[in-house]
């Protein structure tokens, strides 16, 4: 039987043809990857790695790591990645939660992570094919009986980008990694002759779960890249066939002046996703190349949920539909109760790709389920009358002011649309009238006024009072995660002051 995930990640696999092509001209055929995956799950069985063990890496984005990653499935191991930012003390804190049986980490942080690694063995795997889980491998053989793991059974424990908290280990079995990489493949029509363009780091959802699932699940290739430079991945565009990214990438690569629709020529599919895409970036892309960005919404717990569809309208500031088997509806946060078309309220899902629970915190799964199985995302948005669903924010950067509901993204569109502003984040400080006041913090063109009083006159005219922003802050850039996505908590914090 073997992994019930591997199987189908390998089912459309083509043998001698391309999987990995490397920044050097070195090219790994997908034969090559299940060999190596081989070689890694014997090395894993040699350092005592049990079925359901949890195998956790921090670990630069590498060849290497894609076959640890497929090397754990065929061992029946649960991969753990973790983000290269972490600190040593960080890391302490995820492999004390998930105590995994080994954690592999980079042969320069061997000594450091050795003083935080509790019970956890430590093994060594470089962006070189180097350290001592690489010499380990080398010495295994390629065949592997692959061990049984049905549908049900753990895959990959993934944390949560900590963005609005301390992350959480979302539970992730085969079947939810399986079944999601098999509708995305259907949806966007990934073949074996698509060339995906992978410059997206491999400790996260987007790029370890949607870009590399669906490509090595359809037999395609990927240029894999160890980070993204918006140079190189243009100059790929003519031997690429899609891109996946997160909205940084877009902006950064509208300001090449070689993006153009020749450029772009071979490219069939522009996936964004991550952080919202504003609009104006969707406009501005289709302007500059004749192509439509197709934007999609996941998340760590459920894989992906939504996307605008291949065929038919991409809608700017919209994350398209539901995808086939995902149930997806609008509720009342206190209540539960299901609301309409047009209506704002929590984002709920339910199906084959929503995640088996948080790691170690059964309260807190408890509490983010429905009864009636529905996942409450924290995300808050509403279903258009297309059935398109548009995402208005997170449930906790909602601004609740003088009593009333201030969803950011109305004000930030508002100051967006104004002359001189590159963009902007809006959030609630706590105030001793307004309970919290609606904050607009700015990031304005290279020379161009910083004049808070305008921005507010400007606003105000637009804008329902009581959403007009109290104070306007400028700021050279908003802070950002690896994946792009806005730290508002952050921004939080840096202003908490504001109004005492
Ligand atoms: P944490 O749960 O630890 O606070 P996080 O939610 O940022 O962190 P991820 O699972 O990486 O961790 O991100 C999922 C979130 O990203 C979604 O809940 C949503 O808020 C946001 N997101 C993903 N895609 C989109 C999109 N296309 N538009 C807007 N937001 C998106
Ligand atoms: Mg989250």
């Amino acid at each position: 039987m073997g992994s019930y995930l591997y199987e189908r990640l390998t089912a459309g696999a083509q043998g001698e043809a391309p999987a990995l092509l490397l920044a050097g001209g070195q090219v790994l055929s997908h034969a090559d990857l299940a060999a190596a995956a081989g070689r890694y799950a014997n090395a894993l069985v040699r350092l005592g790695v049990k079925p359901g063990d949890r195998v956790a890496a921090q670990l630069e984005k590498s060849p290497e790591v894609v076959m640890l990653y497929l090397g754990c499935l065929r061992a029946g191991a649960v991969f753990l990645p973790l983000n290269t930012a972490y600190t040593p003390a960080e890391i302490g804190y995820f492999l004390g939660d998930a105590t995994p049986s080994v954690f592999v980490c980079d042969p320069a942080r061997e000594v450091e992570m050795a003083a935080v690694a509790g019970g956890a063995r430590i093994v060594t795997l470089g962006r070189k094919g180097d350290g001592t889980l690489a010499d380990l491998a080398d010495g295994q053989a390629e065949t592997f009986a692959d061990i049984d793991r049905g549908p049900q059974d753990l895959a990959a424990i993934l944390y949560t980008s900590g963005t609005t908290g301390r992350s959480k280990g979302a539970m992730l079995t085969q079947a939810n990694l399986a079944s999601n990489a098999e509708t995305l493949v259907d949806y966007w029509r990934i073949t074996a002759n698509d060339i995906l363009i992978h410059a997206l780091p491999i400790y996260h959802i987007h790029g370890l779960f949607v870009a590399l699932n669906t490509l090595l699940m359809a037999g395609g290739a990927m240029h894999f890249l160890s980070r993204f430079d918006a140079g190189k991945v243009l100059g790929l565009m003519d031997r690429a066939t899609i891109l996946m990214g997160v909205p940084t990438f877009y902006v950064r690569l509208l300001d090449e002046r070689g993006l153009t629709p020749q450029a772009v020529g071979k490219m069939r599919l522009f996936v964004s996703g991550s952080a919202p895409l504003l609009a104006e970036t969707h406009r501005a892309w289709q302007e500059r190349t004749g192509e439509a960005i197709l934007e999609r919404y996941g998340m760590t717990e459920t894989g992906m949920n939504t996307s605008n569809p291949y065929e038919g309208e991409r809608i700017p500031g919209s994350v398209g539909f539901p995808l086939p088997g995902v149930d997806l509806r609008i509720a009342d946060p206190e209540t539960g109760k299901v609301l309409g078309t047009g209506e704002i309220g929590g984002i709920e899902v339910k199906g084959p790709n929503v995640f088996a629970g948080y790691w170690n915190m059964p309260e807190k799964t408890a509490a983010e389920f429905r009864t009636d199985g529905f996942f409450i995302t924290g995300d808050l948005g509403k279903i258009d009358e297309k059935g398109y669903v548009h995402i208005v924010g997170r449930a906790k950067d909602l601004v609740i002011s003088g009593g009333l509901n201030v969803y950011p993204i109305e004000v930030e569109a508002e100051i967006d649309a104004l002359p001189g502003v590159v963009e902007s984040a809006v959030i609630g400080l706590s105030h001793k009238d307004f309970g919290e006041a609606v904050t607009a913090v700015i990031v304005p063109e290279k020379g161009a006024a910083r004049d808070e009083k305008a921005v507010i006159a400007a606003v105000s005219g637009r804008l329902a009072k009581f959403k007009c922003p109290k104070r306007v802050l400028f700021v050279d850039a908003l802070p950002r995660n690896a994946m792009g996505k806005v730290q508002k908590a952050e921004l939080r914090r840096m202003f908490a002051a504001l109004y005492d």
